[in-house]
């Protein structure tokens, strides 16, 4: 199944698309309601630099949302000799994160593998029974409907969705509590705590000033409480056809990406945030998705065309992909 659908890419980035086996989608979907519970205990440093779990950071590529999946450098390639290799990375960090990756004190050891910690049990080790729990937590929770997990939607997105809703993004907070100097504030200047996911997906300028203009152009009622209450909300939102209810599911994942990909971009390359930019980013990547879902369907290329699709009559038939 590796060489067939995963080539030479991270399991992260592997995703299930129509066509493939149910096995493999099986094992999509148990990744993404695992993996965010699996830590690293490094001593070889075999594991992944980009893409594993190990810096208590989160995994790296999360701040570097443009890094791409065919990218695997192992982390013992970057930490040679007891010395960080910054060029080996084929990628950028920024001085802060590199400062704090160094101040980790990461020593390895050739004798001894590198351990997985599975972070749902008391001895660290997996069980069937510790992920069984998650995944049963997961379908009775209400936030967790499934919708996010939607196999047409890239996995990066959904992962990221995921980790702001349960606030495992290092956000700036997140990062303060590992006892990293951090100064407050937030790239949309009304902030002087520092910055939280709450602030930077739901209650922030920028996301206030997207979730709104994309609610508005498709008519669907924002529910102003909390992120998970938007979210549950806007996953429920009634629909007339699957073309109007696929865009209603792929919409949030996306404006969590486009939203953690604008701060990044301030926070490191310290490009100015522009809601319009972030919007127009945001429709350029559904149109995309939804042209690889459905293929041809006329689905036009502003928001007033998706909003109309609202409001037609259309059967179940078309949202089969033409190949
Ligand atoms: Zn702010």
């Amino acid at each position: 199944m590796k060489s067939k659908y995963l080539h030479t890419h991270h399991p992260v980035k592997a995703k299930w698309i129509s066509g493939n086996s149910q096995g493999w989608k099986a094992m999509c979907e148990a990744r993404s309601d695992t993996g965010n519970h699996i830590s690293w205990k490094i001593s070889r440093g075999e594991i992944d630099f980009w893409f594993e779990n190990w810096s208590s950071l989160g995994p790296l590529y999360l701040l570097q949302p443009d890094i791409e999946g065919n990218i695997l450098i192992k982390l013992n390639t970057v930490y040679n000799n007891s010395v960080w290799n910054w060029n080996s990375i084929q990628g950028d960090l920024s001085e802060d994160v590199k400062n704090k990756i160094t101040s980790l004190g990461v020593s390895l050891d050739n004798n001894v593998d590198d351990t997985a910690i599975w972070r749902e049990s008391n001895n660290s080790l997996f069980t069937f029974h510790s992920a069984w729990n998650i995944i049963r937590n997961k379908r009775s929770s209400n936030i967790a409907t499934g919708k996010k997990w939607n196999c047409a939607i890239p996995f990066k997105m959904c992962f990221l969705t995921w980790r702001v809703v349960y606030n495992r993004l290092s956000t700036d907070d997140q990062v303060a509590k590992l006892g990293i100097n951090i100064k407050p504030g937030c790239y949309c200047f009304v902030n002087n705590s520092l910055e939280t996911a709450d602030h930077l997906f739901y209650k922030g300028n920028l996301a206030k000033n997207i979730w709104q203009s994309i609610a508005n152009s498709l008519g669907v009622r924002l529910i102003q409480n909390s992120l998970k209450l938007l979210l549950l909300n806007w996953w429920n939102t009634h629909t007339n056809n699957p073309i109007a209810s696929f865009i209603i599911q792929a919409i949030p994942p996306i404006i969590c990406w486009e939203i953690w990909k604008t701060r990044c971009a301030n926070k490191f390359k310290k490009v100015n945030p522009s809601p319009y930019r972030t919007n127009v980013n945001i429709l350029f990547t559904l149109l995309q998705i939804m042209r690889r879902k459905f293929g041809k369907t006329n689905i036009g290329e502003t928001w007033r065309s998706l909003s109309n699709i609202f409001y037609a009559n259309i059967h179940q038939h078309i949202s089969n992909p033409v190949k």
